[in-house]
């Protein structure tokens, strides 16, 4: 008789349930053969997971990367930029530099970036964000924005 310290269930057959142990006293794993089993499932599934995530990743940046420096090369950047700058002139809000959306998605890995949000963001339907608002004082710069989508932004209210 021996009861699976992680299942609680108890085995008669004892030796058929649970698998060997030469470090153990009585010879046999704490965890049935049940237990351990799943326990390796689970594991191989796990990490089957963070592969497709990673690859996931890998992917979206890459598309992100070569529609950057298209994007970018279209000069869309630097006209949004200006508009966005003109913006925060008007509100009172300090320039502090040009701030290209394509560095701030890319920096954000095309998520977006609000606390558990994570969605998939694009320089079409990404907002930028003052992480400070322009009206309390937040500048125009690279430090105080952040990529965020659209009803996180409407959310968050004006940036
Ligand atoms: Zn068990
Ligand atoms: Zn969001």
């Amino acid at each position: 008789m021996k009861t699976c310290t992680k299942c609680d269930v108890q085995y008669a057959e004892e030796s058929e349930a649970f698998a060997k142990n030469v470090r153990a006293t009585d010879g046999l794993q704490a965890h049935c053969k049940k237990c351990m089993s799943k326990a390796n499932k689970d594991r191989r599934e796990k990490a089957k997971v963070a592969a497709n995530a990673e690859k996931a990743r890998a992917k979206r940046q890459a598309y992100m990367r070569d529609y950057n420096e298209k994007y970018r090369k279209a000069n869309h950047s630097h006209k949004l930029d200006l508009t966005q700058q003109w913006r925060v002139r008007q509100a009172g809000g300090v320039v502090v530099e040009e701030v290209d959306r394509a560095i701030v998605l890319y920096r954000a890995e095309g998520v977006c970036q609000a606390e558990r949000c994570n969605k998939v963001i694009t320089l079409e339907t990404m907002h930028l964000d003052h992480i400070k608002s322009v009206a309390s004082g937040g500048e125009h710069s690279y430090a105080n924005t952040q990529a965020l989508c659209g009803p996180c932004n409407l959310a968050k209210g004006s940036g």
